[in-house]
């Protein structure tokens, strides 16, 4: 895979993500960060589920793993699974949760290994496992090889706009707002939108959308890597005019008179694929039994996050102190799929349409389909992220990355029901919000039917 790893800059790519760094050690002061109202910790978590008998034959190799995570809604998964005591069930009775500064840090500590003092795995964004175990984003572009587990959610993001373009038709559709939005670079003043990472989700999600509505995000717009706490200081301010972002910000971008929100991601691509659970290869190979054993985990977990009864314990479990220390109260209503769209649009309330983490309306969350990995991998090369020779080696690179199959022998094991187990590593083809359709049977078509894009 030398093209694949070799004409990325991985200096490029750090100098963009420098500034994202920042951006997530201040996404906990951005959220408000107010003291813990008394009671939060102590009212959350209810007595461990008991654990089960393994036999010794199906006994974890280790006790102990180190999992990394950024303190958003992705990663309650993994927060519940030890909060909740289903990592113990399984016999992971070691497992740290380990809050990243950053996904550079992320990044960077996987490199090392829980051995050095870094992790052995945990959440990521789309693709970095990819990017990673092809030495893409690596320090001297060496390869890690790294295995995607499970999805751990999906939904729960959106894009933000500023109130001084209220009124002008900025929604979902673009088109109606293209020429005004357009027009600014002509008086000076080019519409600033930005994102928190460069090259994975939230970057897409938000050039899907410019590119939807006739505009070019590399052209018509100044679009760029922005720390979060940043993003909403400088909407507050006037000098940010748009930015892609995660619950509970979809919500609170209204309510706390930020500006207003154009679109939720589940309205741009239902039930798209977010952030993952993916581990060093090598930790794997040598923990199979290990690594089921924390799929399994994360599995009940999902399962248990997405219980409407379940919410207000969860908002209670991942606001606290040591995880995102947020107030539990901004959570509830993100939880419940509420969102204040503002501008006119009417506010919404359908629980279909926030974070889900097991089930959604396209059927599994849990389990990561290759079709998605190869949708990311496609919109890299839309975007020239990654060299248009990718697609022939795609396949490859996400055979090796991915691995469906621990995820099915685990799911078994626990006794997930038959219908909820996929049948095919693809989902099929996945339908966008303006018409445009991704076949992973033909990613080549997809990018042909694409109007704006850098290949
Ligand atoms: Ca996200």
């Amino acid at each position: 895979m030398s093209n694949f790893s070799g004409q990325v800059s991985r200096r490029k790519f750090l100098m963009t993500a420098g500034a994202s760094a920042v951006g997530s050690v201040l996404l906990k002061g951005c959220l408000g960060n107010p003291p813990e109202p008394p009671g939060t910790a102590s009212s959350t978590t209810t007595s461990p589920v008991p654990a089960v008998n393994v036999s010794a034959a199906d006994a974890p190799e280790t006790t102990q793993a180190k999992l990394g995570y950024i303190p958003i809604v992705e990663a309650a998964p993994l927060v519940v699974a030890k909060e909740k005591g289903f990592f113990a069930k399984y016999g992971m009775t070691e497992v740290e949760v380990s809050k990243q500064a950053n996904w550079g840090s992320a990044r960077d500590n996987v490199e090392i290994g829980s051995a050095g003092g870094g992790i052995d795995g945990g959440q990521w964004q789309m693709p970095m496992p990819h990017l990673i175990s092809e030495g893409v984003i690596t320090k001297g572009n060496q390869k890690l090889p790294m295995y995607l587990l499970a999805q751990l959610n999906t939904q729960g993001n959106g894009i933000a706009i500023a109130n001084i373009h209220l009124g002008k038709g900025i929604g979902l559709d673009l088109k109606p707002a293209r020429d005004y939005i357009v027009g600014l670079k002509a008086t000076g003043t080019p519409f600033k939108a930005a994102y928190t990472f460069p090259k994975v989700n939230q970057d897409f999600w938000i050039r899907y959308w410019f590119a939807a509505g006739g505009i070019d995000p590399d052209k018509d717009v100044n679009l760029l890597a922005v720390p979060a706490a940043q993003t909403v200081a400088n909407m507050k301010t006037g000098t940010m005019d748009a930015f892609s972002t995660g619950d509970p910000w979809p919500y609170r971008i209204v309510s706390d008179n930020i500006g207003f929100m154009a679109a939720l991601t589940a309205q741009i691509w239902p039930y798209h694929p977010e952030e993952y659970f993916a581990m060093r290869a090598d930790w794997v190979d040598k923990h199979p039994k290990a690594t089921k054993a924390l799929l399994k985990g994360i599995m009940e977990a999902q399962q248990w996050c997405d219980q409407p009864e379940n919410r207000e314990e969860l908002a209670a479990i991942v606001s606290k102190g040591s995880y995102f220390n947020v107030p539990a109260t901004v959570l509830a209503s993100p939880y419940k799929g509420e969102y204040k769209m503002g501008d006119n649009k009417p506010d919404i309330s359908d629980k279909n349409l926030g974070t889900l983490y097991w089930k959604d309306g396209a059927g599994n969350v849990s389990y990561p389909y290759k079709s998605h990995d190869l949708w990311f991998m496609t919109e890299s090369v839309r975007w020239g992220f990654l060299p248009p020779d990718t697609l022939a080696n795609a396949q490859t690179i996400i055979d090796k990355v991915n691995r469906e199959d621990l995820w099915r022998e685990a799911a078994k094991e626990i006794g997930i029901a038959a219908a909820d187990i996929p049948t095919s590593t693809s989902r099929g083809i996945e339908k966008f919000f303006d018409g445009h359709q991704f076949d992973p049977a033909n990613p080549q078509a997809y990018l042909n039917s694409l109007a704006i894009k850098r290949i």
